[in-house]
């Protein structure tokens, strides 16, 4: 495919967002070429060796200069710091764009760069367990949700890079959304946040019931406990920084959710099947609801396809 939106992306953070991302946008032929960063110049490497990208940088300022796309794809609590350095070397006409799964940190330290680039915050959502660059695959997008965070910058230069921004991720199968950080950041402490959250709990707890042997944690795990242990498998310095960088949003969700967990064991505590009946009736429905919009299949799967997911 001829029609390049860019000719040079730099990716910042080559992980499993990051090396994804560069997979779809050179399969998709969004990008003519791609070079890497990252804090560890192990990682770039990797990237190159197995083909993510053309180039693995070891000088950030080298990697961002020539590129007129950069891609932030490293935690969140690092993004700020990047976004600055980038504002030090960027070329002028840049289109910026990070994956951080928290948006009014972002849209903060987005503001601060100069009017020549634009920052367009973004956040896939879209993702799994692993890390790193051989974690990722360029299918990651594809009929999964992008929201975009805009800045409110009133100049035609930052609305020819939002819809470039847009363009982009339709173009690797995502859909856009456009949103407001702050709701964002709600939104998400409800769907991914406080989930992470309960299952990295639970698995603790679990681990320190001390009557209950880890072999028999392990043994009967299918009976609920092995898909948490999936979602507790993410990677632990990306999730500190969700919890550190949204504080008030999962604060404000996990309240709700206690409370809600106060009723079901007030329920138990009193053997009120119809409360805890309605309960489980409307995880049911929502669990539906979610198979229909083509966001999971309704198979169940008992942790036998062939790569064991
Ligand atoms: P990952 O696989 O760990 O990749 C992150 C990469 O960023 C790592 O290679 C890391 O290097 C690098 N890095 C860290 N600090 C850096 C810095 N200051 N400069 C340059 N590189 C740096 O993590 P990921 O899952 O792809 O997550 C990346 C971003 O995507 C996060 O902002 C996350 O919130 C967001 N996101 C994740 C998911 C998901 O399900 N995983 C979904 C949507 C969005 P080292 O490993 O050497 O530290």
């Amino acid at each position: 495919m001829t029609d390049h939106l860019f000719e040079r992306a730099a990716i910042i953070g080559p992980g499993l967002i990051g090396s994804s991302l560069s997979r779809a946008l050179r399969k998709a032929g969004v990008v003519k070429s791609l070079v890497a960063y990252d804090k560890n110049p192990a990682t770039s490497a990797r990237a190159k060796e197995i083909g993510v990208v053309d180039e693995a940088a070891t000088d950030f300022a080298g990697a961002v200069s020539k590129a007129d796309l950069i891609v932030i794809a490293a935690p969140v609590g690092a993004i700020g710091e990047i976004a600055s350095a980038v504002n030090d070397h960027a070329q002028s006409g840049a289109l910026i764009i990070d994956v951080g799964s928290v948006k009014g940190a972002v849209a903060e330290a987005a503001a601060q760069l100069r009017e020549d680039i634009s920052f367009v915050p973004c956040h896939p959502v879209a993702g799994t367990e692993q890390s790193g660059p051989d974690a990722g695959f360029a299918e990651l997008f594809d009929d999964r949700w992008c929201i975009i965070t805009p800045l409110d910058r009133p100049d035609e230069a930052y609305k020819t890079a939002i819809n470039k921004a847009k363009t982009l991720w339709e173009r690797i199968g995502a859909h856009v959304e456009f949103m407001d950080p702050a709701h964002h950041d709600l939104a998400l402490a409800v769907t991914s946040h406080l989930p992470h959250l309960i299952a990295f709990t639970l698995v603790g707890a679990a681990d320190d019931v001390e009557s209950v042997a880890q072999a028999e944690v392990v043994k009967y795990s299918a009976g609920g406990f092995r898909d948490f242990t999936r979602i507790a498998a993410s990677d632990p310095i990306m999730w500190r920084d969700v919890f550190l960088k949204n504080r008030e949003a999962v604060l404000e969700v996990l309240g709700r959710f206690s409370e809600e967990l106060a009723v079901m064991q007030r329920a138990i505590r009193w053997g009120d099947g119809e409360a805890l009946e309605k309960a489980f009736t409307r995880g049911r429905s929502l669990r539906r609801a979610i198979v229909d919009a083509g966001q999971e299949t309704a198979e169940p799967n008992f942790g036998r396809d062939k790569d064991g997911q």
